[in-house]
């Protein structure tokens, strides 16, 4: 049976983060935004509401919400400003998820439940200064001596880099595999911030999402653990694109809820101001860009909420996630450059939100897949270049687990 309405829970979370967001974050975050700070107090307070556990179950110290809630999550976070979004995508999204998948049960008991709980924050680590789509071009190796492994590398543009305290890291454990850019050569490591001999915490230098924290690390022969060897050796490269499908999930319901920040700016807006005596909402071409706003929100909505449910069910949903992704970033550029439109100059003023949203839409159009990784590997479905094979570790269904 299909249903659009949501559950007492659902609507219940989604209510909360309303709430909380536009009491303790929305009358800050122009402050924030404006003075380049990630305020780190707002880490324990989405831990009390069970945001950084939303989709992890009780058993390992998360809140035990469906997919949908953590998709709600994201869209209600997003409506007020990226840097929060940021947060549940990388945290939750990319590692917490992945771990759950592909975790051992003392990696679990070790890393997940603590971040489940907040006591701990996590992020991901893919992208280097050599390589952001092209994965395979990474250089990071990760050498086993005895019962560690030594990983020397480096990597950038990772969210939450300062605040992290696990990091899930990519590096290539077999340089001959390296050499032949065979993924499966990659594995995948949780790199503790205590493992890290050498870091730079000079933050990434953005114009954008301005209120949340991006950085970089070098790593230079740090010993990890072969206990933190995520999945089996060779399985990093399937890894890195399974927490891709958790990550986008969260960037599309993101997206979702930016559009649908850009249109109540919007529509309060041109209901107030007025030129040749009349509201401007009044003028048909305004009116056009409402409507597009509106249709992109509420395609967007649908598109997330599909691969959502299909994430509960325990079904494979690479490509609609996907999909949402892609569609509703790029939805967000159009909302976010037409909701500075109708402001007018006031839109190039940093007095009304939509600039911020101008600026913070931008970066889900890179990460996570670019608009054009994203086109290329829709026309690959359609035209059978791209199938997606059944990995060892699926993220469990919502019901069954
Ligand atoms: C705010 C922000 C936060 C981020 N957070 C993280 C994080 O937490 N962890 C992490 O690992 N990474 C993170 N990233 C990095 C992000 O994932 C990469 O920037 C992204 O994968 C794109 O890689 P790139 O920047 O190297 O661009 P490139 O891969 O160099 O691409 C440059 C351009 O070429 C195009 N292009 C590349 N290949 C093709 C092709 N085959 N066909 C057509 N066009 C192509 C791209 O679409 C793009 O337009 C973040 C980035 C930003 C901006």
């Amino acid at each position: 049976m299909l249903s659009f309405d949501l559950t007492d829970e659902q609507r219940l979370l989604e209510q909360s983060i309303r709430e909380w967001a536009g009491r303790e974050v929305a009358p800050r975050i122009r402050e924030l935004d404006r003075a380049h700070t990630f305020d780190r107090g707002i880490l324990p307070q989405m831990a009390s509401l069970g945001l950084l556990g939303v989709s992890v179950p009780t058993e390992y110290g998360g809140a035990g919400m469906d997919y949908i809630c953590l998709g709600l999550a994201s869209e209600e976070l997003e409506y007020v400003d990226t840097s929060l979004r940021v947060i549940l995508s990388v945290h939750v999204g990319l590692n917490s998820l992945t771990l759950l998948a592909w975790g051992t049960e003392d990696q679990k008991q070790r890393y997940l439940v603590p971040q489940a709980q907040g006591t701990k924050i996590a992020t991901y680590g893919l992208t280097e200064p050599s390589a952001g789509s092209d994965a395979r071009g990474i250089q990071t190796v990760a050498i086993k001596r005895g019962d560690r492994y030594e990983v020397t590398g480096e990597k950038m543009w990772i969210s939450l880099a300062d605040v992290a305290d696990n990091f899930l890291v990519f590096a290539w454990s077999d340089l001959q595999k390296k050499q032949q850019r065979d993924p499966s050569g990659m594995s995948a490591f949780i790199v503790e911030r205590s493992f890290l001999v050498f870091y730079d915490t000079a933050p990434t230098e953005k114009w954008g999402i301005l209120a949340g924290n991006t950085g970089h690390f070098k790593m230079d022969a740090v010993e990890v653990p072969a206990e933190n060897l995520v999945g089996r050796e060779g399985e990093g490269f399937k890894i890195a694109m399974f927490a891709l499908d958790q990550g986008r999930y969260t960037v599309a319901a993101g997206a979702t809820g930016l559009i649908r920040a850009c249109r109540d700016a919007s529509v309060n807006y041109a209901r107030q101001r007025k030129t040749f005596g009349v509201e401007i909402g009044s003028h048909q071409l305004v009116k056009e860009l409402l409507a597009q706003m509106e249709s992109d929100y509420q395609a967007s909505r649908l598109l997330w909420q599909r691969a959502g449910w299909l994430k509960n069910e325990g079904r494979r949903n690479t490509r609609e996630t996907g999909l949402a992704k892609w569609f509703s970033t790029v939805a967000s550029e159009r909302a976010a450059g037409d909701a500075v439109q109708i402001h007018g100059a006031n839109g190039y003023s940093d007095e009304y939100p939509v600039g911020r949203f101008y600026r913070n839409c931008k970066g889900a159009v890179i990460y996570e897949g670019t608009r054009e990784i994203h086109k290329i590997m829709q026309a690959d479905y359609l035209l059978g270049y791209r199938t997606d094979r059944p990995t060892r570790c699926e993220l469990p269904a919502w019901e069954t687990r």
